[in-house]
């Protein structure tokens, strides 16, 4: 099964009664337990189009299957159930809660999903090492470098053990080499939890990370690359 089917998707945004096309005729496949970034300039639609697959936001026109879920159909309450189920989610601004630790911000989405206490603690202190951070438990954001956020956040996004992962810009607001770590520690978790990692980026650097690459101008998906072959194809 696909994690992420596109058809024919489109968006358009209404701006003082004038319509802003951010996205037209998108067909995509996003292929189970591969890294895929979507690449594209600044305006270009990228994070339109997360917010669709992360089920932020709902096309005008088309369907969208995630997990096997068509969810265009779903109401608002079944739409955040499902997120909230199914995906975890990674922000250019990090977006931790600045009064929790980050044993607690990992923590969440577990309590959100009423997993018991002591397998929320074994998980979180799981995920905070894999992610270099058992040390870091008890600081705040504010204790915290922004490449050290981004790696709590990255935890967080994978408490609930989602199958897929969006990350809009992860790297952006990060120095470079700080940005490569980010992204090799994406690449990390997400071979070794078997998730499907989408990413968006306008930084070409990061192409080579990636298993499949999109890339997207002015709504349009212009190129896919599939740079691995996938699990089990034959050439
Ligand atoms: P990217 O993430 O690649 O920079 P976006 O998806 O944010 O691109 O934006 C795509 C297009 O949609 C741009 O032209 C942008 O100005 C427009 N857009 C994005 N969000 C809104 C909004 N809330 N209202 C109106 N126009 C928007
Ligand atoms: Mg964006």
């Amino acid at each position: 099964m696909q994690p992420v089917v596109l058809k024919d998707v489109a968006r358009t945004y209404r701006l003082d009664a004038v319509d802003v096309p951010a996205l037209v005729g998108i067909d995509l496949e996003i292929l189970p337990d591969r890294f895929t970034v979507i690449s594209g300039p600044s305006g270009s639609g990228k994070t339109t189009l997360l917010n669709l697959i992360g089920c932020i936001d709902r096309p005008d026109h088309g369907t969208i299957t995630v997990n096997g879920q068509p969810v265009q159909t779903l109401s608002d309450d079944a739409l955040s159930d499902f997120r909230a189920r199914h995906l975890g989610f990674v922000f250019q601004n990090f977006n931790l809660l600045p009064v929790l630790t980050a044993f607690e911000n990992v923590e969440y989405p577990l309590l959100l999903a009423r997993v018991p206490k002591a397998e929320r603690r074994e998980r979180v202190h799981k995920l905070l090492a894999a992610v270099g951070l058992a040390d870091f438990a008890e600081h705040r954001p504010g204790q915290l470098s922004g490449g050290q956020r981004q790696r709590v956040a990255i935890a967080r996004a994978l408490a609930i053990a989602p199958q897929l992962v969006l990350a809009d810009e992860p790297t952006a607001n990060l120095d470079s080499k700080t940005g490569a770590s980010i992204i090799d520690l994406m690449r990390r978790m997400q071979q070794e939890h078997h998730v499907s990692f989408v990413f968006s980026s306008h930084d070409t650097k990061v192409l080579d990370e990636a298993d499949d690459a999109v890339h997207i101008q002015d709504g349009r998906i212009v190129a896919i690359e599939r740079h691995r072959m996938p699990a089990g194809a034959t050439v």
